[in-house]
């Protein structure tokens, strides 16, 4: 239904289908939040011990705050991906590339010890949180932050890699807007996966709501096995992720490599193996669609200059081919987000909101069926006093009947004694 609803937003926007699967959801909970509500007070006007019992009554009123408790959480879901790789493979310039604009911290040298998420904010100024801390955080902050945590020495409370920093951006910003965070998507930049991981702890607390993983691979080297690793512990714990690979600094590799259509071959192989023999999450067909040669530099760069943020932009021959691979991957990715995240997060609530439905048939059913045996109890009694008032009334004409007879006798003998008594 949700899909089916969402479809009439337009294909070349994906992203705006979870919007409006969201607003059909929520449309849907609103009626049924009314109806649970009108149910409650003609429940409550029903005298008690009457045909509802307390059973039922409770079951109404756990159904009202169970649709509050999903409208509130409903409200809250996005569609979450995850980026993934080795320190500098490109992960926050990867990022910063799809946002549109240097959210993230990048740089060689620059280390992410603990996991970034990125999610948009109505604020006119964007602010960091750490965890689920209220506590705002100046976004100047975010350069250092990261170390800090990890730091012993530091005025924040050392948390460890799998700590999370929230990283509120505008969603509206004087350069522009920024399509991926005004349309409910988050986005998680993990620590480097060189640097001594704990993968399980990292899926458990981060990953298993995610809806796509990407790999950001550095074209120039092959895959390491630390990175196959987190993806096969992925693999075992969610059912078959959503999996992209970004075969990122391409840009580098063409001016270097120079038979780099080989190069790309033996890539491909390996990638195709890892998704689909390895890793088991696509198909021989789907493969395509999930690797991507492409230059996130490039890209960023070229977008902060579209937007006036930078007078020059860095761009290496070909470049138009691998920006072109960039807006391929993003077109598959806003694509398989959207389709995931409705599927695996509103069809949930959906069935709620199914089987809530067929909760309150019942409840109503049995409520009409004792109303119905009430009437047929009170019809029963209706009958049985009709049927005594019948015998009473045949009885008292009988009676009267009797009473008038006897009356006439009685005056006829009265009559004859002194008729008799006269004549004497
Ligand atoms: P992270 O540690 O994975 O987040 O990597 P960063 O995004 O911080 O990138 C590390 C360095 O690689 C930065 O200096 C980037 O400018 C550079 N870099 C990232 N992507 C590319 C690319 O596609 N081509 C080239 N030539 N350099 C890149």
């Amino acid at each position: 239904f949700l899909v089916k609803n969402s479809r009439r937003v337009a294909d070349n926007e994906p992203l705006l289908r979870f919007r409006e699967a969201k607003k059909v959801l929520g449309d849907v909970y609103g009626e049924l939040k009314d109806n649970v509500a009108e149910l409650e007070g003609v429940y409550k006007e029903i005298k008690e011990n009457d045909f509802v019992s307390a059973e039922q009554r409770e079951e109404i009123e756990a159904i009202r705050d169970s649709i509050k408790t999903i409208m509130d959480t409903f409200q809250r879901d996005n569609m979450k991906v995850v980026f993934f790789g080795r320190t500098s493979n490109g992960k926050s310039t990867t990022i910063n590339a799809m946002l549109h604009e240097k959210v993230l911290p990048q740089g060689m040298g620059h280390t992410t010890c603990c996991f970034l998420q990125v999610e948009g904010s109505e604020d006119e100024v964007g602010h960091l949180q750490l965890d689920d801390n209220p506590q705002k955080i100046d976004m100047k902050m975010l350069g250092k932050i990261g170390h800090a945590l990890s730091d012993e020495n530091s005025d924040l409370p050392a948390m460890g890699q799998d700590s999370l920093l929230r990283v509120f951006h505008p969603k509206q910003t004087e350069s522009g807007e920024c399509r991926l965070l005004q349309n409910d998507v988050v986005i998680l930049d993990s620590p480097g996966v060189d640097l001594s991981p704990e993968f399980d702890s990292w899926i458990d607390k981060h990953c298993l709501d995610a809806d796509v993983f990407v790999l950001v691979s550095n074209a120039e080297s092959t895959l390491t096995q630390a990175e196959k690793n987190f993806f096969l512990r992925v693999a075992k714990k969610l059912s078959k992720p959503n999996v992209f690979i970004l075969n990122n600094r391409w840009d580098a590799s063409a001016a270097e490599t120079e038979n780099i259509e080989d190069v790309k071959k033996q890539h491909l192989t390996r990638f195709r193996q890892f998704l689909v023999d390895e890793l088991e999450v696509c198909s021989e067909r789907e493969v395509n669609d999930r690797i991507f040669f492409v230059s996130s530099r490039e890209v960023l760069e070229s977008r902060l200059k579209a937007r006036g943020l930078v007078q020059k932009a860095y761009q290496a021959e070909g470049h138009g081919t691998r920006a072109l691979e960039f807006q391929n991957f993003e077109r598959h990715f806003e694509q398989c987000i959207s389709r995931s995240a409705i599927h695996t997060k509103f069809e949930a609530h959906n069935r709620r909101a199914h089987e809530m439905i067929g909760k309150m048939r019942l409840n109503l059913n049995s409520v009409l069926t004792s109303a119905a045996e009430q009437r047929s109890k009170l019809q029963n009694e209706l009958n049985e006093a009709t049927r005594t008032f019948n015998e009473c009334r045949v009885n008292f004409t009988q009676f009267e009947k009797a009473y008038r007879e006897q009356t006439e006798q009685l005056r006829a003998e009265v009559h004859l004694k002194v008729s008799a008594d006269f004549f004497e």
